[in-house]
């Protein structure tokens, strides 16, 4: 199975500059990688970087959205669907922590939005993780196993091949305090065999377990080594290009 990294761009970027970040990207991947690359710019940006990706003869990434919303159509003022992002991202991010923060996502919402993007082919990259007065209470596994049980709710095994899970731990986001190899195998293992118990071996086999939280160039290929990890979710690191094209070039 290949490596799936993704680059979350969250709220940066104008159109122009997402467009140029998309070509530099491309221009500094070396060709055959033998990695999955998706980008996830603002919505903004989507139809843009979409027109770029589709000049190149050989696009070496695919785009994926931050978010979707649960519902298919309507009164929602603000929100974005997943009939709307269909034909333009393959993939979807959905409860990333600062959603879950911020904007009070919830786990039911959280499962309605795999619903809704599962419906219109889109990938999700679900994100699970605890905060560090969970981790310090003694209570991370517990946050990540509650948070899988009701976020993978209306997911069938058949479906779960379509979906990556990303551990991002909310400490190690963007604050440089990437976690220890051995805290990331730990947790990483106790989703796959969460998976394993809830949809049988097989199924858990198919589904890619990411890394997220400070993953930059130095440390991306520690977190890849580790047994289980399929990839990275990637923030401030996908921002610079060269550093992002080393997270894949690293892969060979
Ligand atoms: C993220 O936004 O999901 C993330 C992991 O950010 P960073 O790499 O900046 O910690």
């Amino acid at each position: 199975m290949k490596k799936l990294i993704v680059g979350n761009w969250k709220m940066h970027l104008d159109v122009p500059g997402s467009s140029l970040l998309i070509a530099r990207v491309q221009h500094e991947i070396k060709g055959g990688s033998s990695a999955v690359v998706v980008v996830c710019p603002s919505f903004t940006s989507l139809f843009a970087c979409h027109r770029e990706l589709q000049a190149y003869k050989e696009p070496k990434m695919v785009l994926g959205a931050q978010n979707v919303s649960q519902f298919e159509e309507g009164e929602y003022t603000g929100e974005v669907s997943a009939t709307q992002l269909k034909g333009l991202v393959r993939y979807v991010i959905i409860g990333h922590s600062q959603r879950r923060l911020y904007y009070s996502e919830t786990d039911e919402q959280i499962s309605k939005k795999i619903s809704q993007a599962l419906r219109y082919k889109l990938k999700p990259i679900l994100c699970v993780g605890e905060t560090l007065k969970q981790r310090h209470d003694k209570l991370a596994t517990q946050t990540v196993l509650d948070q899988l049980d009701e976020d993978l709710d209306m997911v069938t095994a058949t479906d779960l091949g379509k979906i990556a899970i990303a551990y991002e731990p909310i400490w190690a986001i963007g604050t440089g305090e990437f976690a220890k190899p051995a805290q990331v195998e730990e947790m990483v293992q106790l989703i796959f065999d969460v998976l394993r118990q809830k949809f049988g071996e097989e199924a858990a086999q198919k589904v890619r377990i990411l890394y997220g939280g400070s993953v930059d160039d130095q440390n991306s290929t520690t977190y890849l080594a580790l047994p289980h990890v399929s990839g990275l979710l990637v923030g401030g690191a996908s921002l610079n290009y060269r550093k992002f094209a080393k997270i894949i070039n690293n892969l060979g």
